[in-house]
């Protein structure tokens, strides 16, 4: 049985990783320092198979028994999380990274980077295929997340080439599903939220900006697959349904049946003006493809925020 380490594994797609693994017959360590995540996000699962340990992975890992995986997913991942946090996101983006990364040299593991579409920043190329380098602000409010992000991957790609480490990188596109935070400030949670407390939807800027989600459940099988995989560049992983924040915000007024209205407020800085995963890697090296649509993800999700607003 193998045994696979979670950093970040109480957050959002870690806890979703975590169950995940342990259907497929890992035993589990999930690592959280819980700044994002939350215990709530573990508490349904019982198996004996697996193990919460809180730790801040941007100091030293000490950690007893072998380990055959270790997916590095420990983050603050939202806009406002990380605008909040600026510190610490860079910090366990080069720390924990490098700290994880000794880990798994010591332990003989396959590492596994979470990485992210916001590497390619406001992008100049569209969709973004993994060999399109990126147009980052390295001092704008999005640097902390981005630059730490684009240092992970460096890492991790000199661990491959300097000590032989069978790493993998993920680039994560927009992904939602259940347990978000319900403020955890991203367009999906926000939109849910406001329609269902009768809020407006604030929508940043003209709500021309397109975005492309993908259900959590599809990507938490992309990310099985890229683990299982024989690949050691990056692959993006993401839905390539592609859509204006305008429209996703009709979608959760319909899907939620909510009167509430739309308001517009200013833009942030930085805020890239359009996002599409190019998935062509992912579909020839991991037959991998988003199945989930649209209409379904956000029924499960809106489940979700009705039960934890009580509604
Ligand atoms: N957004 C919005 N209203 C909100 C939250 C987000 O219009 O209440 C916009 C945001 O400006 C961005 C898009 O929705 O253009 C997606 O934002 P999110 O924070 O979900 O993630 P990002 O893709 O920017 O990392």
């Amino acid at each position: 049985m193998p045994r696979t380490l979670v950093t970040g594994g109480a957050g959002f797609l870690g806890s979703h990783l975590c169950e995940y693994l342990l259907n497929k017959g890992h035993e589990v360590v999930c690592m959280d320092n819980l700044i994002t995540g939350s215990k709530d996000n573990i508490s349904g699962i019982k198996s004996e198979k697996f193990q919460f340990v809180e730790h801040n992975v941007s100091e030293f890992i000490a950690l007893e028994g072998e380990l055959d995986y270790i997916l590095h997913f420990a983050s603050p991942a939202s806009p406002i999380d990380y605008l909040e946090l600026p510190i610490q996101t860079l910090k366990v983006g080069a720390l924990g990274t490098h700290n994880a990364l000794g880990l798994a040299k010591a332990k003989k593991a396959v590492f596994f980077l979470a990485s992210t579409s916001e590497v390619y920043g406001d992008p100049l190329i569209h969709p973004q295929p993994e060999d399109y380098w990126g147009n980052v602000n390295p001092i704008g409010p999005r640097g902390v997340y981005d630059e730490a992000k684009r240092f992970a991957e460096a890492i991790t790609m000199a661990y491959h080439r300097t000590h032989g480490i069978n790493t993998k990188i993920i680039r994560i596109f927009n992904t939602f599903g259940p347990r978000m935070r319900i403020n955890d400030g991203r367009a999906i949670p926000n939109f849910l939220k406001q329609a269902l407390t009768g809020k407006d939807l604030t929508i940043y800027g003209d709500g021309s900006q397109t975005r492309s989600f993908c259900y959590v459940s599809d990507l938490v099988e992309g990310i099985y697959r890229l683990l299982t995989s024989d690949q050691n560049s990056p692959i993006n992983i993401g839905n390539p349904n592609e859509m204006t924040i305008k429209e996703m915000a009709d979608k959760i007024l319909q899907a939620t049946n909510s009167k509430s209205k739309i308001t517009y407020v200013p833009l942030p800085e930085d805020d890239p003006k359009v996002r599409q995963p190019d998935i062509t890697r992912a579909k020839k090296y991991l037959n991998w493809e988003p199945v989930v649509g649209l209409g379904e993800g956000l029924q499960s999700t809106l489940k979700y925020f009705k039960e934890q607003l009580q509604i």
